[in-house]
C-alpha cells in the first residue's frame, strides 16, 4: 500500500511515519475522542446505576469505536503518529472506567480485574507506545521492527485475544478462579513481551541538545 506522493517526503509506505500528515484533528480522532467520550459515560452511569446492560453498551461502544478509528485512518490515508498515541491512551480510558464498574458491579471480580488492568494499563500501554521509538505510523506496522511481537500484541488475533478473551470470559462464566488465570496468562505474554523488547533496544534519537559552549562551562 502506498500513498499520495504529494503527502510524504521520502517515501510513501503506509508503515512510515509522514511529519507532513502528523496533526491531532483527523476524521478518525475525532471518532476516537467520541467513542471515548461515550463508552465512558454509558460505563460510568452502569456502575452508578448498577446496570450490567449499560456496563456492556460502554464495552460495546469502546470496542466497535476502535475498530471504527482504525479502519476509517486507513481509508482515509490519515493513519498519523499523533492519533495512535491518542487511540491506545482513550483505549486506556475506556477499560479502566468499564473494569473498575465491573468490579463495583460484581466485586468477585476485584482480583482478576486488578491483574488485567496491571498488565493493560502499565505493561501493555508501555509495549504499544514503543512504536514511537522506529519511523512506524502505528503498533499495526511493528512486524516491521519485530514479528514475534507483532503477532503477540498488535496481529489480529494478538489484539483480540489480548482485549477480548479476557473481558468475555469474566462477563459470560462470573468464575475468579477461571478469569484469574487468564488475566495472569495475558500479564505473562506481556511481560515477556517486555523482556524481547529490551533485548532488541529502544532506538533513542542522536544528537545533543545543548550547545557545545554550555555542555562545557556547566561541567
Ligand atoms: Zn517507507
Amino acid at each position: 500500500m502506498s500513498l499520495p506522493a504529494a503527502a510524504t517526503q521520502s517515501c510513501a509506505h503506509v508503515e512510515c511515519a509522514h511529519p507532513a500528515l502528523e496533526r491531532v484533528l483527523t476524521l478518525a480522532t475525532v471518532i476516537t475522542f467520541i467513542r471515548t467520550g461515550a463508552s465512558v459515560v454509558l460505563a460510568m452511569l452502569g456502575a452508578y446505576q448498577g446496570s450490567l446492560p449499560l456496563l456492556l453498551w460502554g464495552l460495546a461502544v469502546y470496542w466497535v469505536g476502535d475498530t471504527a478509528d482504525g479502519a476509517v485512518a486507513r481509508l482515509t490515508h490519515c493513519e498519523t503518529r499523533i492519533g495512535a498515541a491518542l487511540d491506545i491512551m482513550c483505549d486506556r480510558l475506556c477499560a479502566a472506567v468499564f473494569y473498575v464498574g465491573f468490579a463495583w458491579y460484581d466485586p468477585s471480580m476485584a482480583v482478576p480485574v486488578g491483574i488485567y488492568l496491571v498488565e493493560f494499563m502499565v505493561i501493555d500501554l508501555f509495549l504499544s507506545m514503543s512504536f514511537l521509538a522506529w519511523p512506524l505510523s502505528s503498533p499495526n506496522y511493528f512486524y516491521l521492527v519485530d514479528r514475534q511481537l507483532w503477532l503477540w500484541n498488535w496481529s489480529k488475533p494478538g489484539k483480540a485475544l489480548n482485549s477480548a478473551l479476557f473481558a468475555v470470559f469474566m462477563v459470560w462464566t462470573r468464575n475468579p478462579w477461571l478469569a484469574g488465570v487468564i488475566a495472569t496468562s495475558l500479564l505473562a505474554v506481556k511481560v515477556t513481551s517486555m523482556v524481547r523488547l529490551s533485548r532488541l533496544g529502544l532506538p533513542i534519537p542522536g544528537g545533543c541538545l545543548r550547545p557545545v559552549h554550555q555542555v562545557q562551562t556547566t561541567t
